[in-house]
């Protein structure tokens, strides 16, 4: 029976991809439903097609899975930010180590007969773990003010105030701004217009001091009657902090570089261990307190310190796991790049009075590699905790030559995870332990904590094989490697691409290719161009991989 648009069909739901959709198959044709678990059996209707593949939507369940739950947000489906909200929380927890453990096979190359995998680290409270959260504000439909989260893959707001993994008072915070704006007659920002004054309000609490911050991010530089909103704001038991941040680009990103002021040190404080960390609106801070306490004792535990040790921390935020290891380390060196944050490292080192620890602000990428060629700087121990994309090249080849005995990393995305594990071990270390650790119940997302240390190989073997200096690293300098954008394009689309059309799509991005890779012999030879289907494919990867 061949389906067509807007068919409803039956199917058995058999598998997950890594962005949480259900995977059910006929007669060889793949089904991409969002809300399905494994396990289901499902009624649902084609929305998509292409050639080998479809998307369908979720319409009734027949049969559920063992798996399943009831999404206790009434929002799970059209919000973005809880893909798994219909699977039983142990589930989603196997469901993310084997996300982690395919990457590092596939996509890294690694053995996964042998990979040290620990047991998953889950949450004991699954719910309102989160100490950070970014509402969008909006105009609903009968023109009234709203806030809430962004639909899945959209800009379209969900009115949703009260999200289940946030603090409660998230939401007495959303009202008290909501009054002030009507009662001043301030709107939301429009991004169709670019017309409007609150684009998105920033609340953080510190789970162990109760400070509550709140952050207005606005189109503009200062709000009408901002000392009433303070005064009704302040009156608030916690809250420490009320600034705003000035973002008038048309842009997507939430948080501009400029802060203003309304009342309070212009920061909140809090725990993690004995450490006490300040925390500024612009700084990356970890947003489960109760699971990045378990995250950076294993980084300890990985990190087999001694109280001897050199350590560096690249990619350190506001220098949270710097101040952890520094306690046991003999001098801790951290790299960040964002200034407020190496500013609230030296604050939290002053604070805790560590004196054990230096911190450079610049670009792992830079700092590193200028450091070893200038100062000849050494490390017995090297943890990194990248961003999503990973590991600059120039910064894992520095790690190499630099050559310390165990390197540490904490990771939040398993594709570049994957990348970059296999250049560390192409050039020698061995993978020994590898562990989850749940921070974002829910959600598709895990944290995974991976100790690499010199494996028992060759020297000689190494410098043949494994020079940096003689590989042709163009390919990933640009990000990604082939294998790893096929990989990524043949998950999210079913289609298989080649390296060629990987290549003239890097020509057309304006990406670098290495040398004479997949040029046309002559001009007059005849290539195959890449069909506009995996074209978009591969720019999705691209984008994926922050190459574009
Ligand atoms: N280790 C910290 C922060 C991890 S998040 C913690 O656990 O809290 C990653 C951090 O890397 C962010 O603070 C981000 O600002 C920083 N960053 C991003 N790109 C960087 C680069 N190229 N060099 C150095 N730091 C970078």
């Amino acid at each position: 029976m061949e389906i067509k648009k807007n068919d409803t069909f039956t199917v058995q739901i058999e598998d997950m991809n890594e962005d949480g959709a259900g995977i059910g198959k006929l007669d060889g044709f793949i089904w991409f439903i969002k809300d399905a678990v494994c396990g289901d059996r499902v009624e649902a209707k084609a929305i998509k097609l292409k050639k080998t593949y479809g998307y369908a939507r979720l319409m009734r369940i027949l049969v559920p899975s063992e798996n399943r739950v009831k999404p206790a947000c009434p929002a799970a489906r059209q919000c973005g930010g809880c893909q798994l909200q219909a699977m039983r929380y142990e589930a989603q927890l196997a469901f993310k180590e084997r996300k982690v453990q395919n990457s590092l096979v596939r996509i890294g190359g690694l053995d996964g007969g042998v990979l040290p995998f620990e047991l998953i680290i889950g949450m004991e409270n699954p719910w309102r773990y989160r100490n950070k959260a970014q509402f969008p504000f909006g105009q609903g439909k009968d023109g009234g003010i709203i806030a809430g989260f962004y639909a899945g893959r959209t800009h379209t707001i969900i009115e949703q105030e009260d999200c289940l993994l946030g603090v409660e008072e998230n939401q007495t915070i959303l009202t008290l701004i909501r009054e002030h704006m009507k009662k001043t007659g301030i709107r939301p920002y429009d991004e169709e217009t670019h017309q409007g004054l609150i684009r998105h309000v920033l609340i953080r609490k510190g789970f162990r001091t109760g400070e509550l911050m709140v952050c207005l991010v606005i189109n503009g530089r200062s709000i009408p009657g901002a000392g009433e909103l303070v005064d009704a704001l302040r009156k608030l038991e916690g809250m420490t902090s009320i600034s705003l941040n000035v973002n008038r680009e048309k842009t997507n990103v939430i948080m501009g570089r400029e802060l203003v002021n309304l009342w309070g040190p212009g920061c909140i404080s809090d725990y993690i261990g004995r450490i006490r960390y300040r925390i500024s609106p612009l700084s990356f801070y970890q947003v489960n307190p109760v699971q990045t306490e378990k995250l950076y004792a294993l980084a300890l535990e990985y990190a087999g310190l001694t109280g001897k040790e050199t350590v560096w921390d690249l990619y350190c935020g506001i220098g949270t796991i710097s101040l952890f290891l520094a306690e046991r380390a003999r001098f801790v060196y951290g790299v960040e790049i964002v200034p407020e944050a190496v500013k609230d490292a030296r604050e939290n080192a002053r604070l805790n009075g560590i004196k054990n620890v230096e911190f450079f602000e610049g670009k792992a990428e830079e700092i590193l590699p200028a450091q070893y060629e200038k100062n000849q700087i050494r490390a017995d121990v090297i943890v990194v905790d990248p961003p999503r994309k990973g590991c600059d090249v120039a910064c894992l080849d520095t790690i190499l030559k630099m050559s310390p005995q165990r390197v540490v990393y904490v990771s939040c995305d398993p594709a570049t995870l994957a990348r970059d594990l296999r250049v560390l071990c192409d050039g020698g270390y061995e993978v020994k332990r590898v562990r989850c650790v749940d921070m974002f119940a829910w959600s598709v997302h895990v944290e995974t904590i991976v100790l690499l240390s010199k494996g028992e190989v060759d020297s000689k073997k190494i410098r043949v094989e494994f020079s940096l200096e003689d590989m042709d690293m163009s390919e990933f300098q640009d990000g990604a490697t082939y294998p790893q954008i096929k990989e990524y394009v043949l998950e999210h689309t079913g289609l298989k691409v080649s390296n060629l059309y990987i290549s003239q799509i890097k020509r057309k991005c304006g990406i670098e290719v290495g040398k004479n890779y997949n040029l046309p012999k002559a001009e007059d030879s005849r290539q195959p161009q890449c069909p506009p289907e995996k074209e978009k494919a591969i720019r999705e990867a691209f984008k994926y991989f922050g190459m574009i």
